[in-house]
Parts: structure tokens; C-alpha cells; sequence
């Protein structure tokens, strides 16, 4: 009998990060792709088929069963039908993935949110181990977040949970993309903190990193952007708290690259706010830019596991 395997898959505004995932987790192939959104949702949807097809073959190829398929992407996903409802970076509007995934491998296939899926990963696999209520926070270009648990990733009744980024911590603040003021993510996502460093520095390519490592050196200009933005960040994870009392937080995405840069200082925001709450355990991920496609995977095996 051949060794099983699951194809994973996670797409994203650039690039896709595939796998061959065995049922230990140990990864036995890689690839990674563009995701070509530019040439419009259509194409992108072929070429996610297509390289899912490749994979199915590279994996019969070195003698393996690849058994089943997980696929997550951005945006509002419904998990439970198992289509693509929104995503403004890939285009995706209303897509049916999961039946197309199915029927193009002729093998069960999961759809699942990328955000969410590396929050599954991060507590399984990841930083979380071993901790039952685990929130997940992705801080890159936006601010979303996973609350996972037991291992299970809660989507909402509308496949829209876990929008943190959206809380409002400076009302009438900087201006978001969802048309709202002063949410979190326009203020503390990676890319509002360098925005906002290159409109007081002048600056025009600043990312949030050398923000951090500015700040650390002693900057005035930097230390007081970094600064606003973890009281910001404690703002927005005391409401968290208070929503899910988290055991552990775990925080992923390129602001958390920052590493105690962003952990200490937070803490210390987070513990000057706590009245009733519990004070969770503030982490950085381990799983980096994986975390996604190693979700895909565990939805695929969880597939064989219902
Ligand atoms: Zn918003």
C-alpha cells in the first residue's frame, strides 16, 4: 500500500505556497507559484486547478496515494457551501472552489480562509501547541485574526469571523479601507506603521521593520510611531480578550517579525489596560509564512477524520 499524502494549497494577493503534506504533518514537497491575479479571477481559478493537478501527479509520480485537497484563500469565504464569496486582492466573487477542486482531482477537497487555516496550524502545529482557546492574529497589510478551539477555527455564520483589524480604537482616526475611521488596522497593521513613519519622516519607503529596529535604536520620530501603534495593538487585543478570553495569543504576519521589539512593550501596554480580564499568554507564531498551507493541509486531513 502507497503512503497517503494531501495536496495543500494557499492563495494570496501574490504568491500561492503549495505542499504534499503526510498524515504526520511532515512536509514531503514544496512548490511555490504567482497567483496572477492581474489576469482576472477566471485564470487565477484555472491555474490554482492546474497546479493542484500537478501536485496530484508529482505525488503518484514518487509513489504516494494523494487522497484528498485543502485549499484556503482571502477574504470572506463560506467554509460550510465551500465557496470563494469575496476577496478584493484575488477578485474572487462567488466562486464555487471547493466543487471545482473536487471534481478536477476526483478526490475530496476542503475550502477554508487563509487567516483562519493558519491560526489551525499555528495551534496545532505551531505556537499554540498544547493550548485548548487559541487566538491567532495576523498583522501584515491587514489585521485579521483566528479564534481556535480545540484545534477547530471558528468561521461565523457568515464566513466573516474574526475581523479585528475592524475594531474602531481611534474613532474618527486615519481613514480605512473598509470605509470605516480609526480601526484597528489603519492604525497598527505593518502597513500603517510605515505609512505613517514616511509621512512624519518624509521617508517614502519605511516598512514597519525598520520602524521597529529605528525605535529600538532610539529614534524619536520612529520610537513615537511604533509607540502609538502597539497602544493601539493593546487597545484592540483588550477588546479580543474580552470577546474570547484567550489562553494564548498568537501573533504572525510581518508586524510580529519585530519579535520582543513588539511582544515587550505590548505586554506591558496590555497590562496597564487588563481590569477583569485574564491576561493571556502573548506569542509570537513559529509556523512564518507556512502556517497557511500547513491549515490546508489539516482541513484536507480532517476531511478523512469527519
Ligand atoms: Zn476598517
Amino acid at each position: 500500500m502507497t503512503d497517503p499524502v494531501v495536496i495543500a494549497i494557499d492563495v494570496g494577493g501574490t504568491g500561492m505556497k503549495c505542499a504534499l503534506v503526510r498524515p504526520d504533518g511532515n512536509v514531503h514537497h514544496t512548490e511555490r507559484h504567482r497567483t496572477g491575479a492581474e489576469r482576472g479571477p477566471e485564470a487565477v481559478t484555472e491555474h490554482i486547478l492546474e497546479i493542484a493537478g500537478g501536485l496530484a501527479d508529482r505525488a503518484r509520480a514518487d509513489g504516494l496515494d494523494p487522497h484528498a485537497a485543502g485549499l484556503v484563500v482571502p477574504g470572506i469565504v463560506d467554509e460550510a457551501k465551500g465557496v470563494a464569496v469575496w476577496s478584493s486582492n484575488v477578485g474572487f466573487r462567488d466562486v464555487p472552489m471547493r466543487a471545482l477542486l473536487a471534481e478536477r482531482l476526483g478526490m475530496p477537497a476542503a475550502l477554508g480562509h487563509d487567516v483562519r487555516a493558519g491560526g489551525m496550524a499555528e495551534a496545532r502545529l505551531g505556537a499554540g501547541r498544547g493550548e485548548p482557546h487559541v487566538l491567532f492574529i495576523a498583522i501584515g497589510t491587514g489585521i485579521a485574526a483566528a479564534h481556535v478551539v480545540d484545534g477547530r477555527a471558528f468561521a461565523g455564520a457568515h464566513g466573516a469571523a474574526g475581523e479585528v483589524g475592524h475594531v474602531i480604537v481611534r474613532p474618527g482616526g486615519p481613514p480605512c479601507l473598509c470605509g470605516s475611521r480609526g480601526c484597528l488596522e489603519a492604525v497598527a497593521s505593518a502597513s500603517a506603521v510605515g505609512r505613517r513613519y514616511a509621512e512624519l519622516s518624509g521617508i517614502a519607503d519605511a516598512a514597519a521593520f525598520d520602524v521597529a529596529a529605528r525605535a529600538a535604536a532610539g529614534e524619536p520620530l520612529a520610537t513615537a510611531v511604533w509607540t502609538e501603534a502597539v497602544e493601539a495593538l493593546a487597545d484592540g487585543l483588550l477588546t479580543a480578550q474580552a470577546l474570547y478570553d484567550a489562553g494564548i495569543v498568537v501573533l504572525g504576519g510581518g508586524l510580529a517579525e519585530a519579535g520582543e521589539a513588539l511582544l515587550v512593550p505590548l505586554r506591558t501596554a496590555l497590562d496597564q489596560r487588563i481590569t477583569f480580564h485574564r491576561i493571556p499568554r502573548l506569542v509570537r507564531a513559529q509556523l512564518g509564512d507556512t502556517a497557511g498551507c500547513l491549515g490546508a493541509a489539516l482541513l484536507a486531513q480532517d476531511l478523512e477524520a469527519r
